[in-house]
């Protein structure tokens, strides 16, 4: 049998060598993120890989788990180091994303939504919301949710409904949520919520964001949702009756909630894109380890070419999936954030990923619809990477409103 790390150091940027950079173009990660990413993968493979399949059955909540990434600073990462946080670049967010998503992204997911709410935090919340939400999040192991899909409003986040009214010192909220991550645990939601009830004002301008504190009186958690895949994280509706929030909560200005929520995906696309790679890594590793052990015609099945070639099919889109996944992250750290190729990476490792995974359960045959064996997990996982965190309609319409403003400025690509 092959083993994993001998696999999985043929990979690109698993190298030292700094050979490249006088070509300009350097496809190294740093010592720092080696020695981060071989400290995460040792982690994934202790703690995550061999627990995976047990929490897609039981379905529960991986608290043993989040809790041992909190102790590590894996669960508050991305917090800045002036707030306690290790402060990680994109780049380093998504090799953590990547490793954790190769051992379950069902976990990821719990892990990742987390840093979802947090990001909006990061990038737009004033000194004292950071203190008071960022810095309890180090001192406990808490998760928090990133609230902003309804029932009646998904794709199209304009659309949201949830209102919020200023009474005073207080905005008044009422509505609900649907889908959201971790929410039957989170200490505290990330909430937008329309504060314009006019029609004609544009999102931009007719939205608020706020922090909600998880026992606010009027905040109701629905049931864990039943999901085809990544089983073990946690989906719930929220609803929100009279929900009174002070006026401090209010994250960024009032009104520009909209932009905030849109500049949160522009920085954890990648990282999502970073989950669907690592899956797909996954699935290329256990259907290669198959083909080698499974015999058919008198040989092993990868010496048939109609088997190795699913298998180098996978190699070559989970290649492009991180090459596009660590452009966006670069592009990001380099201080050109947008939506462009945040979009880019996460559309393609989707579907990659979900190529992947469809291809695994092929090289397995019968025993890849089966429970006992990896890779219908592995399949029914993939799926969501395709709808959550903006649908892969949504992504194309992204890049294409992108590609043809760039070409109609005629500042190319
Ligand atoms: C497991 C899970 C976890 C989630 N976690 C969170 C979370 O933590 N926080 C959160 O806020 N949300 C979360 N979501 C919500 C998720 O982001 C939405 O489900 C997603 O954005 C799609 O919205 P929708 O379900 O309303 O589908 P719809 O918007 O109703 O779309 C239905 C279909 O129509 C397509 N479509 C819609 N509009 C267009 C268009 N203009 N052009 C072409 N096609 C279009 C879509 O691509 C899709 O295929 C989660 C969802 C799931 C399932």
């Amino acid at each position: 049998m092959l083993s994993r790390n001998l696999q999985r150091c043929t990979r690109l940027f698993s190298s030292t060598n700094k050979a490249m950079s006088s070509t300009g173009l350097d496809l190294d990660f740093t010592p720092d993120q080696i020695e981060f990413r071989n400290n995460i993968r040792k982690f994934v493979a202790e703690e995550i890989t061999p627990v995976a399949a047990e929490y897609d059955k039981s379905m529960e909540y991986p608290w043993p788990i989040l809790k041992k990434a909190h102790s590590l600073g894996y669960l508050t990462a991305d917090i800045p180091e002036e707030y306690g946080g290790l402060g990680i670049d994109m780049v380093t967010n998504c090799i953590m994303s990547e490793e954790i998503a190769y051992g379950c992204s069902a976990i990821g997911t719990a892990l990742m939504a987390n840093d979802l709410a947090l990001s909006p935090l990061i990038l737009a919340a004033n000194d004292d919301i950071k203190k008071r939400f960022l810095g309890r999040m180090i001192d406990n192991p808490f998760v928090a949710s990133f609230a902003v899909t309804e029932p009646g409003a998904g794709s199209d986040v304009a659309g949201v409904k949830t209102k919020c009214e200023k009474k005073g010192d207080e905005y008044i909220i009422n509505g609900s949520k649907m889908w959201i991550t971790n929410a039957g645990h989170a200490n505290w939601f990330f909430v937008l919520a329309r504060s314009d009830p006019d029609p004609k004002v544009s999102s931009g301008k007719a939205f608020t964001a706020f922090v909600v504190e998880g026992d606010s009186p009027g905040l109701t958690r629905g049931r864990k949702e039943i999901n085809m895949g990544q089983r073990c994280s946690d989906t719930r509706g929220i609803t929100f009756e009279d929900v009174r929030v002070p006026a401090s909560n209010v994250v960024g200005a009032p009104g520009e909630g909209f932009k905030v929520a849109m500049r949160t995906f522009d920085k954890t696309r990648p990282t999502v894109a970073a989950m669907a790679t690592g899956l797909a890594y996954r699935c290329l590793d256990v259907a290669t380890q198959y083909s080698l052990e499974r015999k058919a015609f008198g040989t092993k099945i990868a010496n048939h070419q109609g088997v190795s070639f699913l298998l180098a099919d996978m190699a070559v889109n989970a290649e492009l999936s991180k090459l596009m996944t660590y452009k966006s992250a670069y592009e990001a750290d380099a201080g050109r954030p947008g939506s462009y190729y945040a979009s880019l990476a996460k559309l393609f490792a989707s579907d990659a990923v979900n190529s992947a995974a469809t291809n695994a359960v092929q090289v397995f045959g019968g025993a890849g619809f089966n429970t006992e064996y990896p890779a219908e997990k592995l399949m029914r996982d993939a799926k969501i990477f395709q709808i959550y965190e903006g649908t892969s309609q949504v992504q194309r319409m992204v890049v294409a409103r992108q590609l043809l403003a760039r070409v109609a400025q005629n500042n190319g690509y």
